[in-house]
């Protein structure tokens, strides 16, 4: 095995037992981002020295035996978290030079358990797309064919990971920025519960939406990065204070070969939605059959409201995004134009000079649908769709452990295809935002290839705080398909 093929999992084991060095790994890493990023542009960030200087350290922790979960394992992180000492430009002009005083709380966690850094990667300004062709400084190319958008925002991230430029990677999910890439990258990708993991130091974007989670070559890793980044944090008030399980028990009852006593809902609103690829269907129903063949009981359930998730999200998330964004103002972070007349028109040249088309139309949208008079009509509405929707998960999985559904109604599309179409754009996220207007957990697991040899993942939601049963039949499902080549060659 090549050092770029190891999974988290295989890493921490051969770091563990002294068969390679992390010095050799993170090397081997730097040299493959050296020879390939330049076609793909997974990563804004990579500081060689930092990285082997971290190797270093983590080589010695390791002959000593102070070791913790990740040790020496490099790990790819979006370019929205923040990381003390090093740029964190969330793909925007306006922090094109933002240096933060701190490490969010996951990397803190990573550094913590000893894993390296390996870079900050690629996304959408503000992680606001699906495509990371909104990145103020490159477009990101999807690995298996570099005409295609990997997707996004977490492009660069689920890019990094299919790349195998890293052993694994965190993405942010705020309408399925973790599970769409990964779906289009072929990797696997976990949102989790609002509330599991703490959202410190991660740059907010709807700040009642957003998560932060694992995009991993394997569903095992998902489950190792899960354990290091999840828990309580007095940082965030709205991470919640329940137990960490650890995650990797989930395997333990997949040994037998057999998810029997588990039920999968299939709900009927999803495969009737305009525009879904026949070829996304047959992956859907072929990922059913391997379930049936699993002892998984597959019932037909309802979400009677997911004609309104689009339109309810695109209130929403806009309008927590202007008010999240209104501190950059030029005074208090990054860029400030400094040819102004006045404090007002330092603002105005700021921001118009700071944000991307896609950033400033969904500051509108937002100042719009929150200004006086309009708030009851649009973001008190969609808050209502919301609790509506919210209310048909409950009521779904009171008959089914998981929900099984596609993570996009097609395979990646070709960079430039929708750029200049939003509402088009938009209507792709149609299977993911409903997860995160739930806060439940969701997850995208590689389930095929288009003729185009594309990947398509499926997607699996359960409730609140069961990432366990998401990890458990993702990975029975993981291991019995026969998926062919999992990486592409670059
Ligand atoms: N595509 C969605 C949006 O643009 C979701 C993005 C995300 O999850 N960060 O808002």
């Amino acid at each position: 095995m090549e050092y770029h093929e190891l999974t988290i999992d295989n890493a921490v084991k051969l770091l563990l037992k002294h068969e390679i060095s992390s010095f050799d790994l993170a090397s081997a890493l730097l040299d493959r981002i050296e020879k390939h990023d330049e076609k793909i542009g997974s990563f804004i960030t990579v500081d060689k020295d930092l990285v082997m200087e971290q190797a270093k350290k983590a080589d010695k922790d390791i002959a000593k035996k102070n070791t913790s979960a990740l040790t020496g394992v490099p790990i790819a992180l979006k370019d929205i978290l923040c990381t003390r000492g090093m740029k964190t430009t969330c793909a925007s002009r306006i922090l094109e030079n933002f240096i933060p005083q701190y490490d969010g709380t996951v990397v803190k966690k990573l550094k913590g358990n000893g894993a390296i850094i390996i870079g900050k990667t690629n996304l959408d300004e503000f992680a606001m797309g699906s495509s990371t062709e909104n990145s103020a400084f490159k477009i990101t190319a999807n690995p298996w064919n570099t005409l295609y958008v990997p997707g996004g925002s977490s492009g660069g991230s689920a890019a990094a990971v299919a790349a195998q430029f890293c052993c694994g990677a965190l993405g942010t999910d705020t309408g399925g920025s973790i599970r769409q890439p990964a779906s289009h990258c072929g990797v696997v990708g976990l949102k989790p519960t609002y509330g599991r993991v703490s959202r410190f130091g991660l740059v907010s974007y709807g700040s009642s939406l957003d998560q932060i989670g694992p995009i991993t070559k394997n569903v095992k890793d998902a489950a190792l990065l899960l354990n290091v980044i999840s828990g309580n944090d007095k940082m965030d008030s709205t991470s919640a204070k329940v137990d960490v399980p650890d995650f990797t028990k989930a395997f333990d009852k997949f040994e037998k070969g057999s998810l029997k006593g588990m039920t999968a809902g299939v709900p009927k609103e999803y495969l009737s939605v305009d525009g879904i690829d026949p070829e996304v269907e047959k992956v859907f129903n072929n990922a059913k059959k391997i379930f049936k063949d699993l002892g998984v009981k597959i019932k037909e359930i309802s979400l009677p409201h997911t004609d309104y998730v689009v339109a309810a999200y695109y209130i929403i998330a806009p309008c927590e995004a202007s008010s999240n964004l209104a501190r950059f103002d030029g005074v208090k972070y990054g860029l400030r134009e400094k040819s102004s007349d006045d404090i007002i028109d330092m603002y105005k040249k700021t921001k118009s000079k700071g944000f991307g088309p896609e950033v400033q139309r969904r500051i509108l949208i937002g100042t719009y649908a929150l200004s006086a008079g309009y708030y009851d009509a649009y973001y008190g509405r969609a808050s209502k769709v919301r609790t509506l929707i919210m209310e048909d998960f409950s009521k779904a999985f009171e008959t089914c452990d998981f929900i099984l559904t596609p993570v996009a109604p097609a395979p990646a599309f070709k960079i430039g295809e929708n750029i200049d179409d939003p509402l088009t754009m938009y209507l792709t996220d149609i299977f993911t935002l409903s997860a995160n207007m739930a806060g439940i957990p969701g997850i995208s697991i590689p389930g095929g290839y288009s003729s185009k040899g594309l990947p398509i993942g499926i997607q699996m939601m359960a409730q609140r705080f069961d990432e366990m049963s998401l990890l458990r039949a993702g990975f029975g499902f993981e291991t019995t398909i026969q998926l062919g080549k999992k990486f592409p060659d670059l």
